[in-house]
This record gives structure tokens, C-alpha cells and sequence, in this order.
């Protein structure tokens, strides 16, 4: 074989998270799971029953741009038989909307009580319309490389506050209720 055809592979973070998980499994699971770094909050729907079985890669925000993740994307797909790749974001997560943080929330503390309650449902409404406008960034930029077209993608949203996950559907640009 000529050095023309060695693969070299990066030894990224991912890699090496991937790495360390495939020593709980017997046969890598052909699903992987992208999601957000930040611990999971309680009242969240059980994705890993429904969905089984899966490789789990988290970043900030689940996002797609962090160095190294997408080699490990590349050589999930071609060389641990990953078929699926499913991108879960969490509604309440704090890396997506701006204006939702501490500062936003002391300016609310000098607001009348009702006031409090709509700013309180507008910032929740704003994080869930983040946490969509993010699943549906990856999932297209995911179906535009063609390194991963071999691939089914999944987007999933959980909705912290109400218990609700809901999936996107590229091909109606809409999101639906799924648990
Ligand atoms: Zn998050």
C-alpha cells in the first residue's frame, strides 16, 4: 500500500470520546447521538429508552462547528457502521439564547408580578425558538456534506418545561411531537 492511501486519523477530543465508549459495547450501536455538554435537567423525556442503544458525542450547544467533531462524524460513519445520526437539543439550554441570562433576570426582579410571569414565558418561548433554529441548522448542514450522505439524520428538540420532545421534518420544515 502506498502512504497515498493510509488514512490519517486526528486524535481530537471526540475521538477519543468515541474511543473510550466503544469499550461498553460489543458491536458499536449504528446510532449516534449528538448532543448538548450541559447535564441533563430534570423532567427530561427518557430519549435513551426510545431511542436505544447509541454512540453519544456532546458539545456546546450541540452545535457542529467544534474542532475535531466532525472527523469524528466521518469515521463513526466509515468505520464503526454508524447509520444514524440523531442531533438532541434541550430547550432550556443556556448557550443558545442570548438575553435569557443572569443580568435579564435581575432586570425582571423590579418588574410587577404579572409582568415577571410574561417575561419569564417569553424568555422559556425564546430558548425553545433557539433550540429549534439550531436542530434545524444541523440537520441541514449535516444533509449538505457529502461525506455523511450515506446517513439518516434526526433532529430532536426536548422541551424541558413541558416534558415533550418534538422531531423536525425536513421536508415540511416543521416540527411535531414524538414523546
Ligand atoms: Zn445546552
Amino acid at each position: 500500500m502506498s502512504s497515498a492511501n493510509l488514512v490519517t486519523i486526528p486524535r481530537g477530543r471526540y475521538l477519543l470520546d468515541l474511543e473510550s465508549q466503544l469499550r461498553t459495547f460489543a458491536d458499536p450501536p449504528e446510532r449516534l447521538v449528538l448532543r448538548c455538554e450541559e447535564p441533563d435537567p430534570a423532567r427530561t423525556p427518557g430519549w435513551e429508552q426510545v431511542l436505544g442503544p447509541a454512540l453519544v458525542l456532546r458539545t456546546t450547544g450541540a452545535t457542529l462547528s467544534d474542532p475535531g467533531l466532525r472527523e469524528a462524524l466521518y469515521f463513526a460513519v466509515r468505520e464503526l457502521g454508524t447509520k444514524e445520526l440523531v442531533v438532541l437539543l434541550h430547550s432550556c439550554c443556556s448557550h443558545l439564547s442570548p438575553g435569557s441570562g443572569p443580568d435579564q433576570e435581575v432586570r425582571e426582579k423590579g418588574l410587577p408580578f404579572m409582568d415577571r410571569v410574561y417575561a419569564r414565558m417569553a424568555r422559556a418561548q425564546g430558548r425553545l425558538q433557539a433550540a429549534r433554529n439550531q436542530v434545524r441548522t444541523a440537520i441541514h448542514t449535516l444533509a449538505d456534506d457529502p461525506l455523511l450522505e450515506q446517513v439518516d439524520t434526526v433532529g430532536l428538540v426536548q422541551i424541558v418545561e413541558s416534558g415533550v420532545m418534538v422531531a423536525y421534518d425536513p421536508e415540511r420544515d416543521a416540527f411535531e411531537a414524538v414523546l
